[in-house]
């Protein structure tokens, strides 16, 4: 895909709870390789347009589409994964039985199953990739230590790492960074960055600083629909942001 091509484009969407409207009028586009953060006060909408996005909610109307031709509403949420799109919530959930190498071979796409994941059934090529993952979530020397045995900010990269091994197009990511000391922050935004550079990724996130450290284009939403798009210096200065989402 060119560099100006959009892997999503959402146009018109609403999303109707009995009568109430959670999205309304929403566009909404990504281009390929982009790092977009999704940010707006409580309630404004951005868990439900991930929900959207990937099979979860129905939309009473609008459209959704995916690498041009894939309408994602037509799709169910197991068959998100599939069709390219890794989702990621902000609990971490790996298996803490499990070392971080099997946990990665695991989430191995195509992998047949537990045993064949477990007993080294791998051929040179995945476990140069198993390794090349390990390395960009900064794992590699505990590669044989259980995931139970990790540090909060490691079982969150490890996850991101096993959403990774299914090769997504797209990530969204419910904010990865919560809940993780200043160091694994740091290297949290760097690995988004790095991730970027062959990946599209989506963040919902809350924690401003992190935001503005790390993002370059930022979309706010707001009572179901966005309010603003551009890039943080955009964001900072413009005054509908500053009145409903900073309280200025
Ligand atoms: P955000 O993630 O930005 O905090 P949400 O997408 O979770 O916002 O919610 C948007 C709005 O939709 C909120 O007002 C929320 O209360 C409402 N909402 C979300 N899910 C449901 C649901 N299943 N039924 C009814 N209302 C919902």
């Amino acid at each position: 895909p060119g560099i100006d091509q959009k892997i999503l484009s959402v146009t018109g969407l609403e999303v109707d709870f009995d009568g109430f409207k959670a999205l309304r009028n929403l566009d909404f586009s990504l281009q390929y390789g982009e790092l977009r953060f999704l940010i707006g006060p409580n309630g404004a909408g951005k868990t439900t347009l991930l929900d959207v996005i990937c099979g979860k909610i129905k939309p009473s109307q609008g459209s959704v589409y995916f690498k041009d031709t894939i309408d994602l509403t037509k799709h169910q949420e197991h068959q998100i994964a599939g069709l390219g799109i890794g989702r990621k919530f902000q609990a971490p959930s790996v298996f803490s039985t499990l070392t971080v190498f099997e946990n990665l071979a695991l989430s191995m796409k195509q992998q047949r199953g537990l045993l064949s994941a477990l007993w080294a059934k791998t051929t040179n090529e995945q476990r140069e990739r198993l390794h090349l993952r390990m390395d960009m979530i900064g794992l590699k020397s505990k590669a044989n230590e259980r995931a139970g045995s990790l540090s909060h900010g490691e079982k969150q990269w490890l996850e991101i790492g096993m959403l990774l091994m299914q090769e997504p197009d797209l990530l969204l990511l419910d904010e990865p960074a919560a809940g993780m000391t200043d160091s694994e922050t740091e290297k949290t935004g760097e690995l988004l960055h790095e991730i970027a550079a062959n990946q599209t990724i989506i963040v919902v996130e809350h924690d401003m600083a992190f935001v503005r450290q790390f993002a370059k284009t930022v979309t706010v939403l707001h009572e179901g629909t966005v309010l603003v798009e551009g890039n943080m210096t955009d964001i900072q200065n413009d005054e509908k942001v500053a009145e409903v989402y900073l309280g200025r």
